[in-house]
């Protein structure tokens, strides 16, 4: 396939488009000219074969896989251009709760792009990957006593599949005692994921809910603990940023009945070096390596969420796991293996990236983080009174959940319509509307790695933009924030049309002419 090279030329649109303008960038395919290469390595002298050599005749394709051909010029222009269009960790604070997205250190990138790493084909044998085995058996003992664990899987690769992990494990646990437990119990507060998880392990979620402090309503706890209950699964600090005060007695009732603790431990930013879901009696945690541990989230993954387990569970881990042996490493399935979560040893650069960041920490520099993530949320939290509403007016962990409810009432301007308003601001938008529980809810996550000018900025445009909200509900005028966002490349899109109208192809003759 060559493209439609004659209805636009490669490179012609984009160049009188502003970099970051409304313009829009044309696809890959629509530079395409027949016989355009960026580079090769033809000069090389070695005997070249023709695709009939290499591949019987059979698995041949009839025609030619239609790729786009271009130069390189403009290979480079087209994919730095998307990029411009683009917000990231990289270009400012992205305060987007629950999901940490801390700026990830060059330092982790590079040791993960080393040759000595990135070029060792993963079915290596041990003898020959010494180094990279080392490197997941210090992060699986890191992450243990970070944890409070005795042993981890580093497979799943990412939290949900963390998640779905420890699921298998509750299960695996009650069947090797021969009982068919058949409910896990989820707090309404909890990440989307977790009764996801739970239905997919084979159990039928629970739901407790959230009492008037923001904690687990304990009687209501007690209420729905039996018998058939295989487990809780909590996150302390609870998705409203609150430190669940009483984990010790819920630790206790839950076991009380035969059930297991599960923690999601996605964001374990607050409490990093200060307590462990260990002490606090969990059985199983899993940590996502790309919120806590600054690995980056990528287009949805690689990510890695590691999951650790107490003693009586490691037997159970997925395998093969690398361990010490002898001087030295290789690798040992544990006896009762619920099998593999992921091929080979999960997202390994991923996971260097992680051991990198916690090798270049320490411990006390991992105290620092939770120390200082909690000091920002706090911090951005106080600013925002009067502006927003409180609905648990306490001190919050690593992020804050504050509502826009009043400001809806007074102005007619929503949390949606706050967060949109915060992209013309420079600011990557928070979370809104979760936790559920919380009416017109904005979750707030400015990190640690944000400084104090960068929160203070963002904390200022989040207070402007209610008063600029009331000033013009005052006026009787229009609201800018209802038009927003006005000044990125593209604006307020349509929430469910993705879903309803879904496009998975492009055809360049079907764009709409502009
Ligand atoms: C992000 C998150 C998850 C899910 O992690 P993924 O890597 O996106 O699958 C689960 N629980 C909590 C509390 C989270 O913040």
């Amino acid at each position: 396939m060559t493209g439609d090279a004659s209805r636009r030329a490669p490179g012609g649109r984009a160049a009188s488009a502003p970099l970051m303008g409304k313009a829009t960038e044309p696809t890959i395919f629509e530079y395409s000219a027949p016989g355009r290469r960026a580079w090769s390595l033809r000069t090389t002298g070695l005997p070249e074969w023709s695709a009939e050599e290499l591949v019987p005749a059979a698995h041949l394709r009839a025609e030619p896989l239609a790729l786009p051909e271009v130069a390189e010029r403009d290979l480079v222009g087209h994919f730095t251009r998307l990029s411009h269009r683009q917000y990231s960790v990289d270009l400012g604070a992205y305060p987007l709760g629950s999901c940490t997205m801390k700026y990830n250190p060059k330092v982790c990138d590079e040791a993960a792009s080393l040759a000595a790493f990135r070029d060792v084909h993963p079915a290596t044998p041990p003898v020959g990957a010494q180094g990279w085995l080392q490197v997941l058996v210090e992060l699986e003992e890191a992450l243990c006593e970070i944890t409070g664990m005795a042993a981890a899987t580093l497979q799943p690769a990412a939290g949900a599949a963390g998640e779905l992990t420890g699921l298998l494990l509750m299960r695996a646990w009650h069947e090797l005692a021969g009982e068919r437990r058949t409910r896990v119990v989820v707090p309404e507060s909890a990440h989307g994921t977790n009764p996801a998880s739970v239905t997919l392990g084979g159990y039928t979620p629970v739901t407790v809910g959230t009492d008037a402090r923001g904690l687990v309503d304990r009687a209501a706890l007690a209420a729905v603990l039996g018998p058939d209950v295989a487990g809780i699964v909590l996150t302390n600090p609870n998705t409203l940023g609150l430190f669940e005060e009483e984990i010790l007695e819920i630790a206790q009732m839950v076991h009380d009945v035969g059930g297991l603790l599960y923690y999601d431990g996605a964001n374990l930013n607050p409490i990093l070096g200060v307590v462990r879901p260990g002490d606090m009696g969990f059985d199983i945690v899993h940590l996502n390596l790309h919120k806590t541990f600054a690995t980056p989230h990528g287009g949805g993954g690689p990510g890695a969420g590691p999951v650790a387990v107490s003693q009586r569970l490691v037997d159970l881990l997925p395998g093969p796991r690398p361990v010490r042996v002898g001087d030295g490493y290789g690798f040992a399935t544990p006896p009762r293996s619920i099998g593999r979560i992921h091929s080979f040893h999960g997202n390994a650069l991923v996971l260097l990236r992680a051991w990198c960041y916690i090798k270049l920490n320490g411990g006390e520099g991992l105290r620092r983080v939770a120390q200082v993530s909690v000091l920002n949320a706090n911090w951005l939290h106080e600013k925002l009174r009067g502006a927003y509403d409180f609905p648990f007016d306490r001190p919050v962990m690593h992020e804050c959940v504050v509502s826009a409810a009043s400001l809806k009432r007074e102005t007619g301007v929503r949390a949606l319509d706050v967060a949109k308003r915060l992209l013309e601001e420079g600011f990557h938008a928070p979370t809104v509307y979760f936790p559920l529980v919380v009416e017109e809810s904005l979750m707030i996550e400015p990190t640690e790695t944000e400084s104090p000018e960068t929160v203070a900025a963002l904390a200022e445009a989040l207070v402007s933009i209610a008063a600029e909200a009331r000033a013009h509900a005052a006026a009787g005028e229009h609201q800018p924030a209802h038009d927003a966002p006005r000044t990125t490349p593209v604006g307020r899109l349509d929430e469910t049309r993705a879903a309803r109208k879904l496009v998975a192809t492009f055809d360049a003759r079907e764009r709409p002419a502009d």
